[in-house]
């Protein structure tokens, strides 16, 4: 079956559903069949590809650009693991005071438990927070993996030089790697495929803009798929945008979700949120418009380095100074009429913790929102408490 067949029954080993984790509300029940079964989809694409001598390449940050491994014919997958089952694993040989979205993916490694990893041919990854650059030797110990080396000052000229080079040898290395040629022109053709994709979910993202939107917060979030450039998906996102806007409307709090990304499978916070009465209108982390704020230009003269300009001011926390973040989170909040903002860090993660301090001075004495900080992990242990931490955020944007 190719990729947009009929959908096969969900493949357990991946499927979050299959793993013991509700999907509580309304607001979380799926609005696209065709996203309802994005994992089996995925899989299905990159296996037809394989099929036909195109490499897949697992991605596990925004930072990698897609761009090239399209250009190189490949396709992108990203790896970052949402499932607790596989972090016990993960623990024999990782420390247990690390990230849950590191210890999900490398668990995903040493269980096997992801079918996406027998495809591939190439892992890249990038030195962004320390415990995710110190999981990829492990990792390499595996299965092949290149690392980028991302500069952490991106406003610097330096740092500019340095991470075109960064991409440059990324591109050099798919060519003698897969045997492509990844000229300009290939390039170019990437570039139109991602934009039009970006575009579509920029455009999916701002039907949220709605005083009543035609879906909730975790239904946008699920029609993110773990591939990038899937001519189907592409077609269902145009399918939906006809659609939606005649559809009925959600009403909620209306929450500006901000931190760490939520992987496939780790949308836990998200539906309490939404259970609680909340209505998550905007999404600025890595799974949400963060990366959909990319804008590269595929006439520009020199595609490359377009692509990787473009990918260096992503303001993700590994970044110092992040202020580009605070920049978005007060667009957003204007753009969206967010009455508050929560600003979600899975344990451990010091970069996105230590960076809430000045999201909350942002939220507090700028946008004059409420603020919510929570930390968590991939368990469920703390849903009552976040529950009721969220009803008590919700109750402070009632009195105002
Ligand atoms: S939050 Fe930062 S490190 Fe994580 S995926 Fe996004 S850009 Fe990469
Ligand atoms: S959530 Fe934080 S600690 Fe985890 S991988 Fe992303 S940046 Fe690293």
């Amino acid at each position: 079956m190719d990729c947009c067949g009929t959908p096969p029954p969900p493949t357990p080993c991946c499927d979050p559903r299959q793993q013991g984790q509700p999907r509580p509300a309304t607001s979380a029940l799926p609005i696209s069949p065709r996203f309802a079964h994005m994992v089996e989809h995925a899989l299905a694409h990159a296996r037809a590809a394989k099929a036909q001598g195109r490499p897949v390449v697992g991605i596990l940050c925004e930072y990698t650009p897609r761009e090239v491994i399209l250009a190189a014919g490949g396709v992108p997958v990203c790896l970052c693991g949402g499932s607790a089952a596989t972090i016990p694993a993960a623990e024999e040989e990782l420390p247990a005071n690390l990230c849950p979205l590191i210890k999900s993916t490398y668990g995903y490694e040493l269980t096997g438990g992801n079918p996406f990893l027998e495809l591939l041919d190439l892992v890249v990854a990038e030195t962004t927070c320390d415990g995710k650059k110190k999981m990829y030797e492990l990792m390499a110990e595996r299965r092949p993996v290149h690392v980028l080396e991302l500069p952490q000052k991106p406003d610097q000229p330096e740092a500019v030089t340095h991470w075109r080079a960064e991409v440059a040898k990324l591109a050099q290395l798919l060519r003698e790697r897969f045997r492509v040629p990844l000229d300009d022109a290939a390039l170019r053709g990437a570039i139109r495929t991602m934009e039009r994709e970006r575009d579509l979910r920029r455009r999916l993202a701002g039907l949220m803009e709605a005083d009543a939107p035609p879906l909730s917060g975790r239904q946008l979030l699920d029609l993110k798929s773990l591939a990038s450039g899937i001519p189907c998906d592409l077609a269902e996102y145009e399918r939906l945008l006809a659609e939606l806007p005649g559809k009925p409307g959600r009403r909620g709090v209306r929450v500006l979700l901000t931190g760490v990304p939520m992987p496939h499978g780790a949308e836990r916070v998200l539906d309490l949120i939404e259970g609680s009465g909340g209505l998550v209108v905007a999404q600025e982390n890595c799974t949400g418009v963060k990366p959909l704020q990319l804008r590269i230009d595929a006439d520009a003269p020199d595609p490359l380095a377009a692509i990787a300009d473009a990918y260096l001011h992503l303001p993700c926390a590994v970044m110092t100074k992040n202020s580009a973040r605070l920049d978005l989170l007060r667009e957003l909040a204007k753009r969206f009429r967010a009455e508050c903002v929560i600003d979600l860090a899975w344990h451990a993660c010091t970069t996105y913790e230590v960076e809430s301090a000045l999201v909350r001075r942002c939220c507090e004495n700028d946008l004059h929102l409420p603020y919510l900080r929570l930390s968590t992990d991939y368990g469920s242990g703390d849903s009552a408490r976040i529950q009721v931490r969220v009803e008590a955020l919700f109750e402070q944007v009632a009195a105002r």
